[in-house]
């Protein structure tokens, strides 16, 4: 077996990790800090690092492990990067610039097993998880293209909470002065909430902000839109949130997608708001982005602006996503609708 790839450990262990293959175990710390800190894409490139070095570098150890194939960049200053992946597969990140800075939306898997009925990604399944390298890569080349970023979403293509030790092992990174030096609270991790992924995240201990997609009070509605979590109750899932808010105190974010006829009447609004009742989350209503293959609408404004009326008379606090329209959604495609409002409680 070769020594594993740089991306899929920790920077504390970068000098080791030289020193396994031969090197200068200083170094390794030098080279993450080209890397992280200053976006370095080669070893020629880390110009400390005495020449012999580096050509020793790029033969043994290769600093990428995935390729940039295609970026491109709306005119609101979204930017969406297409990585390959050494066996071919690829993957889509996107950062968007904000209020306070740029978030990058990150995906942790090649396709997705959940299948929700009304998203592009699960179409066809899931075809393999994301390395931890891989999902640090996308944050890389974002980082390289766009300058650094101040939050980080794990909203993109994927289930994190079936690929957890790739994830976590990944946000580690991104937390640590080392690596990124992203704030706890500047990270929002989504999931449908699979069987033991909440309470994995808690045990983890580091207090980064969840958002558990909802998208129907109901269990049997919910499990017809989420397949993937069909021997769960909602009721469940939201304890174990609710065990979260417990340990670190960080509210989190219940996603619901508004599906026109589906989920959106105000018998629907009414259960969401009695099974959310006194609980310490706070509700993100995102209305349905069209993907042409499925047979979903988005409902009127009127009727999200109604759902999200009795949501707050049922005293929920509530953010009604704006539709975004124009060039970068086109441009951002499937992820691009992820983005989180700018008004949104993440976005403080
Ligand atoms: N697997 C994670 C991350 C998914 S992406 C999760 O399910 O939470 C983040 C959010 O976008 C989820 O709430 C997801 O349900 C939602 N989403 C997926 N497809 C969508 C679409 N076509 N329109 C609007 N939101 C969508």
């Amino acid at each position: 077996m070769t020594s594993p790839h740089l991306f899929d450990l920790h920077p504390a262990q970068w000098p080791q990790w030289f020193e396994t293959l031969g090197f200068p175990s200083f170094q390794g710390r030098n080279a993450a800090r080209w890397v992280f800190q200053k976006g370095a894409k080669s070893w020629q490139e880390m110009t400390d690092l005495p020449a012999s070095l580096r050509q020793q570098l790029e033969i043994k150890a290769p600093l990428q492990q995935t390729r940039l194939v295609h970026q491109s960049e709306a005119a609101d200053g979204a930017c969406k990067v297409l990585l390959a992946l050494a066996d071919g597969a690829t993957v889509e990140a996107v950062g968007m610039p904000g209020t306070d800075g740029r978030t990058i939306c990150l995906s942790t898997q090649v396709g997705c097993p959940v299948r929700c009925r009304f998203c592009a990604s699960g179409m066809e399944g899931l075809a393999r998880n994301l390395s931890q390298g891989e999902i640090l890569e996308q944050a890389l080349w974002l980082q390289r293209s766009q300058g650094a970023f101040q939050r980080v979403v794990v909203m993109g293509m994927g289930e994190a909470g079936f690929n957890l030790p790739a994830v976590l092992g990944a946000l580690d990174v991104l937390l640590d002065a080392e690596g990124f030096g992203i704030s706890a609270r500047r990270i929002t991790l989504s999931t449908v909430g699979p069987k033991g992924a909440i309470p994995a995240i808690g045990a983890w201990g580091r207090p980064i902000h969840l958002a558990i997609s909802v998208h129907a009070a109901d269990d049997e509605l919910r499990h017809q839109l989420i397949p993937g979590v069909k021997h769960r109750s909602l009721v469940e899932t939201l304890d174990e949130a609710e065990a979260l808010f417990e340990a670190n105190g960080r509210e989190y974010t219940v996603e619901y997608v508004l599906l026109a006829g589906v989920n959106d009447g105000p018998e629907h609004a009414q259960a969401l708001a009695s099974v959310l009742y006194q609980r310490r989350c706070h509700v993100n209503l995102i209305p349905f982005n069209a993907v042409p293959e499925l047979p979903y609408a988005c409902p009127a404004p009127m009727v999200q602006e109604e759902f999200a009326k009795r949501l707050r008379s049922g005293g929920l606090s509530v953010t009604l996503r704006r539709s975004l329209g124009g060039a970068s959604d086109a441009a951002c495609g499937q992820l691009r609708r992820r983005n989180l409002a700018p008004d949104h409680p993440h976005n403080v």
